[in-house]
């Protein structure tokens, strides 16, 4: 089976990270799947937003002084959709205002704006209409329990924005994906969506969520667990390595010995892992040796050519 490109956050190594324009990109470049990262708004409506904060990619700081709690973050829980779509969406930046990638699109503002995740939907339904394509959605729903500590059901939300587009069914082009075991498992049993769940793997040391164990999941054991509800995992790259940084783990053949699928993240040209030295011996690495069955990647057009060329040498 040829490996799926999931276009992180849309084409973000070349454009605002979830911003229209950046889902159109990835879309042209031949993404099979788009990710939405989902944050609700204080009327709860899902954004396509990766932080649960909103001064790393916005203007939020000048637009809203003194909305921000006593950690001096602006929260998107804390504002309304209204006031959340004044906000212009720019390039990526550290606390005091520097570019995290400095070699991306400069740190400006065009009045971009957060999308919500029916106006995603309604762009990328579109452009399968109008470009004959069937591009699908990966939707991560982000900090489930933050999210249900101010009272909102980010899982329950987001499934009845999909259901209103036609999309949770079992021959919709969606995957679901959280770091959090209770989502996925509330998501399976009690709300019951026929739509594949992938199970993200992240390190005991990021404390998030808090409580989950990380180690134990990837563990003969661990993996058992979650076949029992989901159908796949989401580890990042050095997981897929030995610590050699090259040498293929045992993570992949053991979740494909229970039949879960491995889609890793995430795969940019601009920021390898350790022990490649290029982008290429970095895909190669993934895709070849470790043999995953899918990547996120901020740069989907040079995935896309990675990809079809390995095809094309197995045919
Ligand atoms: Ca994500």
């Amino acid at each position: 089976m040829k490996p799926i490109l999931i276009a992180h956050r849309g084409a973000s190594g070349y454009l605002p990270e979830h911003t229209l324009p950046a889902v159109v990109a990835a879309h042209t470049m031949g993404a099979d799947y788009i990710e939405q990262d989902i944050v609700l708004s204080r009327d709860g409506v899902p954004l396509v937003l990766h932080d649960i904060y909103l001064e790393t990619t916005t203007d939020v700081a000048r637009l809203f002084p003194g909305r921000q709690r006593q950690d001096g973050r602006f929260y998107a829980i804390d504002f309304d959709l209204h006031e959340i779509k004044t906000l212009s969406v720019r390039e990526r930046t550290t606390a005091d205002g520097k570019a995290v990638f400095p070699d991306r699109f400069p740190v400006v503002d065009m009045a971009l704006r957060i999308p919500t995740l029916a106006e995603e939907i309604t762009l990328i339904s579109g452009l399968n209409q109008s470009r004959g394509t069937q591009t699908g959605y990966y939707v991560e729903m982000k900090a489930p329990a933050f999210h249900q500590a101010a009272g909102q059901d980010i899982a329950g939300i987001t499934l009845d924005t999909l259901e209103q587009a036609g999309l949770n069914t079992k021959a919709a082009p969606v995957f679901l994906q959280c770091f959090d075991p209770n989502t996925l498992r509330y998501l399976k049993d009690e709300l019951r969506t026929p739509l594949p769940l992938i199970q993200l793997v992240g390190e005991n040391g990021w404390s998030d969520p808090p409580g989950v164990d990380f180690q134990m999941m990837r563990s003969e054991l661990g993996l058992d667990e979650v076949a029992r509800y989901a159908d796949g995992i989401g580890p990042w790259i050095p997981q897929l390595f030995e610590k050699d940084g090259m040498t293929p783990s045992r993570l992949v053949r053991a979740a494909h010995d229970r039949n879960l699928l491995v889609h890793t993240y995430t795969l940019r040209a601009d920021s390898l892992e350790a022990g490649f030295e290029d982008f290429e011996a970095l895909q190669a690495g993934v895709f070849s040796e470790a043999k995953v069955d899918g990547a996120f990647s901020d740069f989907p057009d040079l995935t896309r050519r990675f990809i079809d060329n390995i095809q094309r040498r197995s045919d």
